[in-house]
């Protein structure tokens, strides 16, 4: 099962190129000039152009003038031509669905976030999936027959090749189901399945907090705990695609039992699920806290913990600082071991920033090597709720961009194929 490198099987070094040509297009905040390209691919301007001539003939790409303060020529960009299709991204959490419509340049259209229960298991979970592709299409004002393709976000380990999930501790039901060929069969369109963490670790490197970080690890705190690893600028998923479960790290081994089976590991000590338990605990046994307005005691959420910190209620700010330290804890193993650049909070939980973040900073300095700590900054998604989804948007259009750039043609499900996306600047 090797994880292959382009979306479509490379026959030539043009055909190289010109994939590494769409991808810096795609990437490059404002478009890129064809001397640009030229430079940063040690490549002829004779060689950039006949590729970029063959891009320009699908649609896929456009000239633009860039805009410039000064008086004088505006320099002549490529861009991707925003008008040739339009893609959704699926992000599903244990209790919510995101979903993002998206012009193929990227550009949010609409949004929709409704509330699901995964353990529904998955007919049910992918009926209502598609229910609600059809309404935020309606919201946004387009036809299903203008998009290209879809991507999808789940919370467990995936096989991505086999889009389908393998054995994943929050989604019972779930196990070997074929998301992703379901899903095609029913939408007629090209659809890549992923889990959450990775494609928030790709959705916060193309448009977020870790913009030009090759090295960067994604942490997404939801009711689980997942890593998303972006290694030397490709996503490691390992051989059956766990890589990145530092949830079920075992912390502490006489814990509580976890989701998984096991005592102790890091999402039964710290992910949103044992957050709120702890909360409904600290409430039952009296102690002086804004979360007792909530009613019932089990209706406390990870997220009214999190709102709660933040207008100053200390039991909850308890909470969050002891689940920021555990994290700290596997995060301290992490660095050690991949050595990144920036450590990216992401999920519900994430949102109530340094409470959360600060303990963990303190555990990773105290824990891990000088050498390492010295240079990984540890921050905040930038796109919020949004990092899973806009990665689920940024799969479906690699799978859409590059087959139309080698295809010359408009995408049936016929030509779907697995992708893996791989950064080339
Ligand atoms: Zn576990």
């Amino acid at each position: 099962m090797d994880s292959h490198l382009w979306p479509t099987p490379v026959q030539n070094v043009k055909n190289i190129n010109k994939h590494t040509i769409l991808d810096l297009i795609r990437f490059t905040p404002g478009g890129i000039s064809r001397v640009d390209i030229a430079r940063r691919m040690q490549l002829s301007r004779a060689a950039i152009t006949a590729i970029v001539n063959d891009l320009l003939a699908t649609g896929i790409i456009r000239e633009a003038e860039r805009r410039l303060g000064h008086s004088g020529r505006p320099p002549i960009v490529l861009e991707i031509n925003p008008t040739r299709g339009y893609v959704i991204g699926i992000d599903f959490g244990a209790t919510h669905l995101n979903l993002l419509a998206a012009d193929i340049s990227a550009r949010i259209l609409e949004e929709l976030e409704v509330e699901i229960e995964i353990q529904a298991g998955p007919e049910a979970c992918l009926e209502e999936a598609n229910r609600r592709v059809h309404e935020l299409l309606k919201k946004a004002q387009l036809n299903f027959k203008d998009v290209l393709a879809i991507g999808v976000g789940v919370p467990g380990p995936t096989f991505t090749e086999e889009g389908m999930v393998v054995a994943p501790p929050i989604m019972p039901g779930w196990d070997r189901y074929p998301i992703r060929d379901s899903l095609q069969k029913l939408w007629g369109l090209p659809v890549s399945v992923n889990n959450d963490a990775e494609l928030g670790a790709i959705g916060e490197w193309a448009y977020g907090a870790g913009r030009g970080e090759r090295n960067l690890v994604y942490i997404k705190i939801g009711t689980g705990i997942g890593a998303g690893l972006l290694m030397d600028g490709k996503i490691y998923h390992g051989v059956t695609g766990s890589a990145g479960e530092i949830g079920h790290l075992t912390i502490d081994e006489n814990g509580p039992v976890c989701a998984c089976g096991n005592h102790g590991c890091l999402e039964a000590l710290a992910g949103g699920h044992a957050i709120a338990l702890q909360a409904q605990q600290a409430v039952q046994k009296g102690l002086r806290t804004q979360l007792t307005n909530i009613q019932p005691v089990e209706k406390i959420t990870a997220r009214d913990v999190s709102l709660a910190a933040q207008k100053g209620d200390l039991v909850s700010q308890q909470i969050l600082t002891q689940a920021g330290s555990y994290i700290g804890i596997a995060l301290a193993g992490l660095v050690n071991m991949f050595n990144p650049g920036m450590v990216i909070i992401g999920g519900g939980v994430a949102q109530t920033g340094d409470i959360l973040l600060e303990p963990m900073r303190q555990t990773v300095q105290r824990r891990s090597l000088p050498a390492a700590t010295r240079v990984v900054r540890i921050t905040t998604a930038m796109l919020g709720r949004q990092s899973s989804s806009m990665g689920a948007v940024i799969q479906a259009l690699t799978m859409a961009l590059h087959q139309v750039a080698d295809r010359k043609e408009v995408l049936t499900a016929q030509t779907a194929r697995q992708t893996s996306l791989v950064i080339t600047s």
